[in-house]
This record gives structure tokens, C-alpha cells and sequence, in this order.
């Protein structure tokens, strides 16, 4: 389960008896916890840096947890979230902590740039746990004592006016053990899930706790049932709430799956477990699980439909999903009790945040019980047919352009032995080339004049001239290294590698205060990409060429790939990923033809985020690497022979993608290989006879792991002294 978030739920109750009640309910399963402004970050990272207490901190965390309940208690959500809070991360290495995994975060992607977003527990057999951190009582107890201010209807505000009665969440007990590792050293026959009955007396330590302090409903996050279970993990679930059944008795449970459709095994199987009241599928990417709940729901349990996408900021389609849940009630039976300026108008009205989902659940939970607010759904409405009918959307030469890449196989002519040949001729490098992979450090003085720049402190012309001096400082220091190839540095990516491509692309929209956390206390502003992506003028060419002026060395062009642009975007929803990821393609074809036009030799297209976007559906995955790897291929399909196509991946593990990785036809490729177990080479050597950039011999490449934009100088310089000194000794030794 990589990343994410999931969608706002419908409650609806089967119940066998007919003619009972009806009545609504909406359930949220998460929120954004960083606050809108990102108050948790700056509050954590002046704790970190000796500038506020513990207690402020904790201060910052209650507010925010208090104005996250509050919102969703005036917008009418009944089943509210608790322990969804965490100061940096969800699911922490024993002793065990309660906290939530996923982190849901409504109406935003919630992306860890590649890497599994939490910490990954390691367990081994002698582990035991223990109940250490009371956290989701805690949470339950504060959301009680909320005394909300609001009564201006009493009835509907009862529950608010006494305290907010939260769900708890928990991450469940099969899932915690699945998503964790063995620790190192363990023998390899051993299992995860043979420590169930050591965990499971934990659990029902914290639901006899919840349920003293009044907790009537406790909700599981098994995000693990949408993955391809064999049936002894299947069997686990079954062992692990039929033993909580008697604990749990006099609550009701719900069991959350999350994020994609739930194979038809995985589904009887939580459909018959025991002591579960509830259900809750996400029904915005889980289609098929629409069909199996269509061919059978058990009697008296509740089904939580996820209709409102949480992990995508697109306005619901409020019709759809109305007549989706109608459809729902017809087969389930009775529904039961149960900042932005710099958008304009129109796109703004095509868009749903955190807060707007609040509004949008209980739209529909409303309309459910007959009492469809009309000014709300007549809004939507025309929201949606001006999306769908706006040239702002729309440009018919870029989806002709790209319908036609559906099928088709790109790849450049000559094979990589040749490629590397001609290649070869024109760099003349040496055996074991030296290479940095794009950044450098972003020193203070550079961040100074970015800032003066935004504020229009400083001219266009002044901060051209820095950036210039910054290029040409870091050209000089890579030739002093004795570095065979350069880079310019990226000083002039004044944000982040997709932003400052997405600015200059059409059909790229970008927000103020849509900040989604990456990691830690680390926030990024995803672009929302509404239309065509076109590329109206050439995007680095300037600064390429800039630095490729200063020095005799190959100097190394810098772009950011589709796939990456892509899966680091809120992506329109209006259409297959597949073609908006072949329209950012060809922009980046665009690109990498007019580098090599201006005589740059040498072109690395990163993309760290292939690995991340990987489906988590077996299924899914080699049609996702399919158009994925064709998309990259599609960039460079069409670049001399001597043009050297560099590429580079990192944060993931990528063992098991190899044969995907290779048919990017990439020259030469750089990956990560830290969390690949230190394996990847000898996983090339073997599995492959690779014949372009990583492999023995003379077409091994030396470089650094990742980009240095977060490093400091002195931390940069002896290291890269020392490498380009290593790369020598084996030189002199081959
Ligand atoms: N070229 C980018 C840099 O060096 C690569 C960043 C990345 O891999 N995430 O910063
Ligand atoms: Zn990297």
C-alpha cells in the first residue's frame, strides 16, 4: 500500500427487516493534518530548532485537531475521525503506537516522493508488544470534551453541543503486521503474521479502553485487502476479529479497505467476518467492487461508500454519485442513523479541497434522505458541463498528437551498443565517468534572491545576473572537482523540479496554500493539470546553454520526465492517465529536440516517481509500466545517435521493475541503490546483460545517489573530491 488517501463515505445500512427508518449519514476518513497553512510544519520545526517548547507545539497540534473536528461537525459529518493526528509519522516500530496508516488527507495527495511513507516497523520473533502509547483515548477524550459553540439548531447539534463523539481509528492488526518487515537477521522462514496472537491482546486492551470512555463506534484501517492476498493472509483476518469479537462486543467496528478495488476473495472474506459491523470499500477507483457488492452485501451490516475522492482536488460529479448511492440503496436496502487567490473563478469551481468535501458528503447524504439541497447540486452541475465544454481545457492538435501514440512502439533507431559507440566519439570520456545528478546546494544567498525576486525586490535582469553567477560558480567548482560531465546546478529551479516545468507547460494550474505532506514536516504544492499540456516555448534551453558556454566539458541537460510530472500532479480526472501522461510526452520531446539543437550532447530525464506510481494491483501494474516506460521512450525517440540520454531514479525499491527500467533504452541510467538492498548491481549483472550505462566495465558510471540541492558545501565538496579520487585509483588499476 504506497500512498494515499481515500474517499469520503456514504453510510448505508442493510437491514433485513423492510420498512425501517430512513435517515443519513456521512463519514469522513481523514484530513489534511498539516493545517491549511501549514501550521504543524513551522510549529515542528521551531520545537526542533530550540525556538518554542513542547508545549507550544503541543498547543499548535490541539488547535488544529480542534478546528479540524469543529469543521467537520458544522458541515453536518456524523461519523467524525479521531487519532488521525500524528507529529510526523503513522505507524512508528514498536513499542506500538496507535496511530492511523494511511494518513488520509482529504482533497490532497498525500505523497512521499517515492518513498514507503512511514516507518517500517521490524519485527522478528521474539518481539512482544506492549500497550505503550494511549493516544487514540487520549484523542477520543479531547474531541469529547469539545464544547462546540454552535447551537443555533439544537436538534441536529446535540451531538456537538455535548462534545464531538469520534470514531477512533486504529490501524488494523493484519495490516500492521503486513506492512511491516522482518528485521534483519531473521531467518527467512519466518512470518509476519505468526505474531497475530502476540498482537492481538494489545488490541483489545486499547477497545476495552476505547469503549470505557464511551467510544461506540472503532474504526480498522486494513488498506492490505486491496492487495492480491493469498488465502492464509486471508485466513488471518478471519482468526484476528473473530478473537476480537468478544472485546469488541457493544461497539460497532468498522473495517476500512481504501484506494482501489477488492479482489473477490478478499471481499468474502471481510463481507462474513464476525463482530464487524461495518464495511467501508472506496467506490471511486474500485468499479469491480461496485459489482461484487451488486451480487451480494450481508444482511444487517453497514456499507461505507466511498463516493467523494480524497486523494484528488476535482469537484464531485454530485449527480453521479446520487445516482450511484441510489443504486446502492436499491441493492444494500435502508440507508440507517448511521485559501486560494492566484486561481481564477472558473477553474476554482472545478475544484474541491478538504474543506469543500465536507460540504459535499453531506450534499449527498442529504439528497439520500430526500432532502436535496438544489441551489448546491444545480452549482455542481454547471461547474461540471463548463469543465467539460471550456477551450481552456481542450486543444484538438495536442490530442490528435497523442491518440495517435496509443499502440505505437517508440524507440530510437540504433541499439544502445551502437548509440554508446557514436556516442563515444563525439564526449570522448573516460573509463568510469564522473557525474553530479543535476542540483547543487541551494546556499542562503540563493534562496535570498528567490525570495526578493518573488516579492519584485529585485529586477528580472538582477536575478538573471545571479543565477548566472551561481551557474558559473558551480561550473568552476566541477571543473576544479576534475567532474567529466557537468551540470549547471538548477539554481534557477526556483521550486521544485515538477513546478518549474508544470509553470511553463499549458494546462498546468497552481495553487497558494495546496500543500500536501511529502514527509516528516516536509510539504509539497502539487500543480493541478485541467487541460491539454502543450509546450509553448522552450523551457531550459536558456540555462543550458548558458552553462554549456562557460566550459569545454560535456555540460549535461536537466528535465523532469512525463511520468514523474505526472504522478507528482493532481491529474484531471476526465480522462485515462495513460493519455495525459503521453501529452506531457511530447512536451519533453519538444524540449529534449530543441537542447539538442542547441548543441547540448548530453540529456538526463529523471524520473524518481516511476517505481511510486506503480499500481498496487498485480492486475494493474504492467499496463501502468507499459505506457509509463513508452512515455519516457516517446521523449527521446527521435534524438541523434550521438545524443546521450541519461536518466535517473531514486527513493524506491527498484529490483523488481529491472526489466522495465531497461526498456527505457535510457543510455546511460542512475538509480538509487540504498534501498534497493544494496542489490541493484549485482540485479543488472545477473538477471540482464544490460549493455548501456550501468554494467561492468567501461560503461560503469561514478556519481552521487540523488541530487545535492540539500546538502550543504561542506559537505559536497570532500565528498565529491573523494569520489572523482576513487573513480582515478580504479582507472589507473583497470
Ligand atoms: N535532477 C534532480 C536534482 O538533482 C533530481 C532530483 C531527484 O532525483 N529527486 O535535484
Ligand atoms: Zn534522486
Amino acid at each position: 500500500a504506497e500512498k494515499h488517501k481515500s474517499p469520503e463515505k456514504e453510510i448505508i445500512k442493510k437491514d433485513s427487516s423492510a420498512g425501517s427508518i430512513k435517515a443519513m449519514a456521512s463519514h469522513i476518513v481523514g484530513y489534511p493534518r498539516m493545517g491549511p497553512k501549514r501550521e504543524l510544519k513551522f510549529a515542528l520545526e521551531a520545537f526542533w530548532n530550540n525556538k518554542s517548547s513542547a508545549k507550544e507545539l503541543q498547543k499548535v497540534a490541539a488547535d488544529l485537531r480542534l478546528s479540524i473536528w469543529k469543521q467537520m461537525a458544522d458541515a453536518g459529518i456524523k461519523y467524525i475521525p479521531s487519532n488521525t493526528f500524528s507529529y510526523y509519522d503513522h505507524v512508528l516500530t514498536p513499542p506500538l503506537c496507535w496511530v492511523l496508516f494511511p494518513q488520509d488527507m482529504v482533497g490532497m495527495e498525500y505523497t512521499l516522493r517515492g518513498c514507503s511513507h512511514y516507518i517500517v516497523p521490524e519485527l522478528g520473533p521474539e518481539i512482544n508488544f506492549s500497550y505503550a502509547s494511549h493516544k487514540a483515548v487520549q484523542e477520543y477524550e479531547e474531541a469529547k470534551a469539545v464544547v462546540s459553540a454552535l447551537c443555533e439548531d439544537e436538534i441536529t447539534r446535540m451531538t456537538q453541543y455535548h462534545g464531538i463523539d469520534t470514531v477512533p481509528v486504529l490501524v488494523g492488526p493484519v495490516s500492521y503486521l503486513l506492512l511491516s518487515k522482518p528485521a534483519k537477521g531473521v531467518d527467512k522462514s519466518f512470518s509476519l503474521l505468526s505474531l497475530i496472537d502476540k498482537i492481538l491482546p494489545v488490541y483489545k486492551e486499547v477497545v476495552d479502553e476505547l469503549k470505557t470512555a464511551g467510544a461506540s463506534w472503532i474504526q480498522f484501517d486494513e488498506p492490505t485487502l486491496v492487495m492480491d492476498l493469498d488465502a492464509h493472509e486471508l485466513r488471518a483476518f478471519t482468526h484476528a476479529y473473530t478473537e476480537l469479537e468478544s472485546s469488541a462486543s457493544g461497539v460497532n467496528v468498522l473495517i476500512e479497505t481504501y484506494f482501489a478495488d477488492v479482489p473477490a476473495e478478499a471481499y468474502k472474506t471481510v463481507t462474513a467476518l464476525k463482530g464487524v459491523t461495518a464495511i467501508g470499500f472506496d467506490l471511486v477507483r474500485g468499479s469491480k467492487t461496485f459489482d461484487l457488492i451488486r451480487n451480494g452485501f450481508p444482511p444487517g451490516k453497514y456499507l461505507f461508500a466511498g463516493v467523494v475522492d480524497g486523494r484528488n482536488i476535482w469537484a464531485n460529479d454530485l449527480a453521479a454519485s446520487l445516482s450511484t448511492l441510489q443504486a446502492l440503496e436499491g441493492i444494500v436496502g435502508k440507508v440507517d442513523s448511521a485559501n486560494e487567490t492566484k486561481l481564477d473563478e472558473e477553474l476554482k469551481s472545478w475544484l474541491a479541497f478538504a474543506a469543500q468535501k465536507l460540504l459535499e458528503v453531506n450534499a449527498l447524504a442529504k439528497a439520500l434522505t430526500g432532502l436535496k439541497n438544489e441551489a448546491f447540486f444545480s452549482g455542481n452541475a454547471a461547474a461540471h458541463a463548463s469543465r467539460r465544454l471550456s477551450p481552456r481545457v481542450t486543444n484538438a492538435a495536442v490530442r490528435k498528437a497523442a491518440a495517435s501514440l496509443r499502440g505505437s512502439d517508440h524507440r530510437r533507431a540504433t541499439n544502445v551498443s551502437a548509440r554508446l559507440e557514436s556516442q563515444q566519439k563525439k564526449l570522448n570520456l573516460p573509463n568510469l565517468p564522473t557525474t553530479v545528478l543535476g542540483s547543487f546546494p541551494q546556499t542562503l544567498g540563493l534562496r535570498k534572491i528567490r525570495r526578493e525576486y518573488k516579492v519584485n525586490k529585485i529586477s528580472e535582469e538582477e536575478y538573471v545576473e545571479a543565477v548566472k553567477e551561481e551557474i558559473r560558480k558551480v561550473v568552476k567548482l566541477q571543473e576544479e572537482l576534475d567532474i567529466d560531465v557537468l551540470v549547471h546546478g538548477e539554481p534557477e529551479q526556483r521550486n521544485d523540479m515538477v513546478e518549474y516545468f508544470g509553470e511553463q507547460l499549458s494546462g498546468f494550474a497552481f495553487t497558494d496554500n495546496g500543500w500536501v505532506q511529502s514527509y516528516g514536516s516536509r510539504c509539497v504544492k502539487p500543480p493541478i493539470i485541467y487541460g491539454d499540456v502543450s509546450r509553448p516555448k522552450a523551457m531550459s534551453v536558456f540555462w543550458s546553454t548558458l552553462a554549456q558556454s562557460m566550459t569545454k566539458r560535456p555540460m549535461k541537460g536537466m528535465l523532469t520526465g512525463p511520468v514523474t510530472i505526472l504522478n507528482w500532479s493532481f491529474v484531471r480526472n476526465d480522462q485515462p492517465r495513460f493519455e495525459t501522461c503521453y501529452q506531457i510526452a511530447l512536451a519533453i520531446k519538444d524540449e529534449v529536440e530543441d537542447l539538442q539543437k542547441a548543441g547540448i550532447n548530453v540529456i538526463q530525464i529523471d524520473e524518481p516517481s516511476l517505481r511510486e506510481g506503480l499500481p498496487l494491483r498485480k492486475y494493474e501494474q504492467a499496463f501502468y509500466l507499459d505506457w509509463a516506460v513508452h512515455s519516457f521512450r516517446i521523449t527521446n525517440c527521435a534524438v541523434q545517435d550521438s545524443t546521450q540520454i541519461h536518466t535517473h531514479m531514486c527513493y524506491s525499491n527498484f529490483n523488481d521493475i529491472i526489466h522495465s527500467i531497461i526498456d527505457m533504452d535510457a543510455d546511460v541510467i542512475s538509480i538509487e541503490n540504498s534501498r534497493s538492498d544494496e542489490k541493484l548491481l549485482s540485479v543488472f549483472h545477473e538477471g540482464v546483460k544490460y549493455r548501456a550505462g550501468i554494467g561492468p566495465g567501461n560503461i560503469l558510471w561514478v556519481n552521487p545517489d540523488c541530487g545535492l540541492k540539500t546538502r550543504k558545501y561542506s559537505e559536497v565538496k570532500p565528498a565529491l573530491s573523494n569520489m572523482v579520487a576513487a573513480a582515478k585509483l580504479i582507472r589507473m588499476q583497470l
